[in-house]
């Protein structure tokens, strides 16, 4: 909900005022890192720190022990989930600020809050998490930074103290990690799920996350044990569209301008009401754009639909958000056209040499958009022939036939399955693929001894 001191601002002056503010106490800004690093140990940049690791681990130098940059992000992990809730996105951008062994807790947000309010956000709706420890990994309760809450004169009730799901911040693996405190902004109850547990954390839209401050204070290694790290160091992250949603007053992030553009196009594709069932037609166009808009930075990194690891990253996307298409009755390619528009919305996001890359993307999306409508006209006629058997399962050999004979992939004709609420036999679907290998072993062999 917009209050009465936010003034609507673009998601390019969000950008340029927060670099402008963190420059102006001594901060270095870096320019982003891109969405592949080499030697990364995750596919794309997963986090605004990542590119940050050596400084943190005190293996490198920085430039400066404060730091500032926007860095743009990439999480496919729960791709599955977009399009369920106003918030959800594959690609996002990050804004950050880093102190590699410069101010603490109290430094950090002393800054935070001088921030938000610069920005219009108003005290008495934010709302804060902290770590509240955990005896089996021998972690105590983060107690100074509740202190330094309470000194910025946050009252107790609005300081919720959660466990080490929600308030301890690791890579997913190893690397340094620590205890965090985030900002959330109350959106209103009326935004809530009426629980008398609703609370920062929540599912529900009434409390949304805006910034993470996260102490880096150890490191943590394969097996999981940790070690302190020689200094504490601050890793912040605030999601640009998250705080575009507020800062614009609008219910979803894809209601943002960043979005906008493509939206109106999407809406002239497939008027709204297209679909019967409103919530399935929301879905879809929320997976249509987060998907188009990942594509986009994925495509700008120079990779093409294909099969392997990154490559098959962005076919997914591509599949998907076709897929997504002909639900809402868009029987064309239409991805290259959304996905320059998306390229103008975020125009001043891009570099000048991305910005003349441009013009490969929307031909490269065509021809796997194409390439794939056969492939799901077929598929999605023999999904419809599916019968699930007694065991209320569906046949996984039939799942698999799909697959090697017509292509259709297994995890779309999952998905599209579950959304009919049916399952598969997915150890039927193992049994089918071991004998097909076997069968394509013996016929190598007999076609080598031949
Ligand atoms: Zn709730």
């Amino acid at each position: 909900m917009q209050t009465s001191q936010m003034q609507s601002i673009s998601s390019t002056s969000i950008v340029e005022r927060y670099l402008a503010f963190f420059t102006g106490r001594g901060h270095l800004e870096l320019p982003g890192s891109p969405l592949v690093i080499a030697g990364s140990t995750t596919s794309f940049t997963i986090a605004g720190m990542q590119p940050l690791l050596p400084y943190l681990r005190g293996q490198e130098m920085p430039p400066s022990k404060r730091l500032t940059a926007l860095q743009r992000c990439l999480r496919t992990v729960d791709v599955d989930a977009v399009g369920t809730n106003e918030r959800k996105l594959t690609f996002f951008h990050m804004l950050g600020n880093w102190s590699v062994g410069d101010y603490g807790k109290r430094g950090v947000i002393e800054l935070a809050l001088e921030l938000l309010r610069d920005f219009g956000f108003e005290r008495h709706s934010l709302w804060v998490t902290t770590f509240a420890g955990d005896p089996t990994l021998n972690l105590p309760p983060d107690e100074q930074t509740v202190e330094e809450w309470l000194r910025q004169g946050f009252p107790p009730e609005r300081i919720v103290s959660l466990g080490v799901d929600d308030n301890f911040w690791t890579m997913g693996g190893p690397g340094p990690c620590g205890p965090d405190t985030e900002i959330f902004y109350d959106r209103g109850v009326e935004l809530g799920c009426g629980k008398t547990t609703c609370q920062p954390g929540c599912d529900c839209p009434r409390f949304l996350e805006i910034w993470n401050l996260v102490f880096i204070e150890y490191d943590r290694f394969p097996d999981g044990s940790l070690a302190r790290l020689p200094f504490l160091s601050v890793d912040t992250g605030m999601g640009l569209e998250r705080v575009a949603l507020l800062l614009q007053g609008v219910e979803s992030v894809f209601e943002t301008d960043l979005f906008l553009p493509a939206v109106a196009r999407l809406t002239e594709l497939a008027p709204v009401g297209v679909v019967g069932n409103s919530s399935v037609e929301q879905r879809a166009r929320r997976i249509i754009l987060d998907h188009t808009r990942s594509a986009l930075f994925v495509g700008l990194e120079g990779i093409i639909p294909g099969r392997d690891e990154r490559n098959s990253v962005l076919r997914r996307l591509v599949r998907r958000a076709s897929r997504q298409g002909r639900i809402l009755g868009i029987d064309h390619p239409f991805l290259g056209e959304l996905v320059l528009l998306f390229a103008q919305g975020h125009s001043i996001l891009l570099t000048e040499q991305e910005r003349q890359c441009l013009h490969i993307l929307p031909d490269m999306l065509t021809n796997e958009e194409t390439r794939f409508a056969h492939v799901l006209t077929t598929g999605l006629k023999r999904l419809d022939k599916l019968i699930p058997g007694e065991d209320g399962l569906v046949s996984g050999e039939d799942l698999f036939k799909l697959h090697a004979e017509k292509g259709f992939p297994s995890d779309l004709a999952a998905e599209i399955l579950a959304e009919r609420g049916l399952q598969v036999d997915w150890s039927g679907y193992d049994r089918a693929f071991e004998q097909h290998r076997e069968i394509s072993r013996v016929s190598a062999e007999r076609h080598f001894q031949s």
